[in-house]
């Protein structure tokens, strides 16, 4: 799947809850992860950034070395868990219901701005309300894994992103500021743009059941 780049509305339409079937978030989470986020190497993609205006995120578990929540549980469950890579974890209409004091900056990314990294303050831990791709209701403590602030970090990107919220807008003004040229530059260049993936990645989208009804 494309991603869209920064300048494409996609990017801060509203956002509805998602509701589909097992059998078709599967599906889309599986394109999204094997067709997108593996190629590109990052930690976490949410679907507005592949044009699909809905609250659905999904991590890469595996990259930070940890084990998704459903894949730890999914032995007992294997015969109700429709094909996915036991790698992620699929968030929908997710909500963060408590956060840490404390909060710490790191250099962060966005497959949505490439080459662009900016210092971003975040919250250390989270706690996340969330359904998961079988449409139960889970509570993830990022206290809970090693290395967490590194989870909880990519959490509230991905989060922020299903509330139409890009990374750019929790820099400070100064680190604004300082890259406004490069920025100015994306907003001309990539406006309605898709950022490509080579010929073989791409296939025709047979996913009508997800399309754009977000605006
Ligand atoms: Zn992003």
């Amino acid at each position: 799947m494309l991603v869209a780049l920064f300048g494409n509305p996609c990017l801060t339409y509203p956002n509805l809850p998602m509701n589909s079937s097992p059998e078709e978030l599967a599906v889309l989470a599986e394109r999204m992860y094997e067709g997108t986020l593996r190629y590109y190497g990052g930690l976490g993609l949410a679907a507005p950034q592949v044009g699909i205006n809905k609250r659905l995120f999904i991590v890469d578990f595996n990259s930070l070395n940890l084990i998704p929540p459903l894949t730890a549980w999914k032995s007992d469950i294997a015969h109700l868990v429709p094909p996915v890579s036991p790698n992620i974890e699929v968030f929908l209409n997710s909500e963060i219901i408590e956060h840490s004091e404390d909060t710490e900056e790191m250099e962060e990314g966005c497959l949505s701005f490439p080459e662009l990294w900016l210092p971003i303050r975040r919250y250390k831990y989270i706690v996340l309300n969330y359904n998961n791709l079988l449409g139960i209701e889970c509570v993830l403590d990022t206290r809970n894994y090693p290395e967490g602030s590194m989870l909880a970090r990519v959490i509230q990107h991905e989060h922020d992103h299903t509330q139409g919220v890009l990374f750019l807008k929790r820099a400070t003004k100064s680190q604004r500021e300082k890259r406004l040229y490069i920025l100015r530059m994306y907003r001309e260049l990539y406006r309605n743009k898709w950022r490509q993936l080579p010929p073989t990645v791409i296939t025709p989208d047979p996913l009508h059941v997800f399309a754009n009804t977000g605006s």
